[in-house]
């Protein structure tokens, strides 16, 4: 017998994006609900351009209780929203929705700790006292932004293709740290300790064009960008002697972690499951 309250049912999750069968959501908050024996049930929903406000809309009446929203939704979904996290405020982009009462929406990003967590704490890196260097200006970049200032770089310097886009980032989150935006050319006699590529450009099997200069002794590449092999980034890291590279596999599970956290109030543990997924790659 069905009560007015079912709590036997699980709750449910989706990521919402245009195109998002590739998506490796729905597995990684199977692995984390298995692991941590929440009942809940997550899909991945392929939404028409126009179409997010309606398609978030239907799953609310429908009883859902948390989205993640990917590209290109995440500037509709900050728009969307009835209430922001600071860092979400800040970005532009949510990536994050908890559906709470009365069918109220909470938007969050978890794109940036998903990446300062990844290279923190399950890489033992560091950000702080770091010269960093920001590749891209796009909705990734704008995540990430804020979490990185708060680990007190020594400095930040965001480098994008259009370089005005940079030079715009970096005016909007001066007031959080010493941050710059310039273009590839303006790169010229630059050294960097961490490199962080957040183009999209090894999507495409392309490469910003930067001078093998750029490494200080030392460096760390790091793409956000993860395939079963290099990208074009890390191939070239590899070439100019970065002394460790790292793809975005560890940066998208501990993202999923953080909306886990917000949605179910428990912390799953990352390891076996960036592993898991890791060897699902090959
Ligand atoms: P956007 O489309 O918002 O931005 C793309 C950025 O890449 C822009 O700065 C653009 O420059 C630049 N770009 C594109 N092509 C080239 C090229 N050939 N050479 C140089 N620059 C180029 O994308 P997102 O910011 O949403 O995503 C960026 C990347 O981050 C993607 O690879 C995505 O998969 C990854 N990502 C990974 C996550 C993870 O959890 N691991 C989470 C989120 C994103 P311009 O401004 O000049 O057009």
């Amino acid at each position: 017998m069905s009560s007015l309250f079912d709590f036997d049912k699980p709750a449910i999750y989706a990521v919402m994006g245009n195109p998002v069968s590739h998506s490796k959501s729905p597995r990684i908050h199977g692995l984390f609900a298995e692991q941590t024996g929440q009942r809940l049930q997550y899909t991945a929903i392929q939404v028409d351009p126009g179409g997010f406000e309606q398609a978030v809309r239907n799953f609310v009446a429908n009883g859902g209780s948390g989205l993640n929203v990917t590209v290109p939704f995440k500037t509709n979904a900050w728009e969307l929203v009835d209430s922001r996290t600071p860092r979400a405020a800040l970005a532009g982009a949510v990536n994050t929705i908890e559906v709470q009462a009365q069918g109220v929406l909470h938007g969050d990003n978890t794109d940036g700790v998903g990446l300062v967590n990844d290279i923190v704490n399950n890489q033992g890196g560091a950000v702080a006292n770091k010269s960093v260097l920001l590749l891209g200006a796009g909705g990734a970049a704008r995540g990430v932004l804020s979490p990185l200032l708060e680990q007190g770089p020594a400095e930040l310097v965001i480098a994008n293709r259009t370089e005005d886009r940079a030079i715009g980032l970096a005016r909007n989150f001066s007031k959080l740290g010493a941050v710059t935006g310039c273009g590839f050319d303006d790169l010229a006699d630059r050294h960097f300790d961490l490199v962080i590529n957040a183009t999209s450009a090894s999507l495409h099997g392309e490469l910003p064009p930067l001078s093998g200069q750029l490494l200080a002794p030392g460096a760390w590449c790091y793409d956000m960008m993860y395939a079963a092999t290099a990208t074009p980034f890390m191939q070239w890291a590899e070439r100019h002697g970065a002394a460790k590279i790292s793809d975005g596999l560890g940066m998208l599970v501990e993202q999923a972690a953080e909306s886990f956290v917000l949605w179910r109030k428990v912390r799953p543990q990352t390891a076996t499951v960036i592993a898991t997924l890791r060897a699902e790659l090959q």
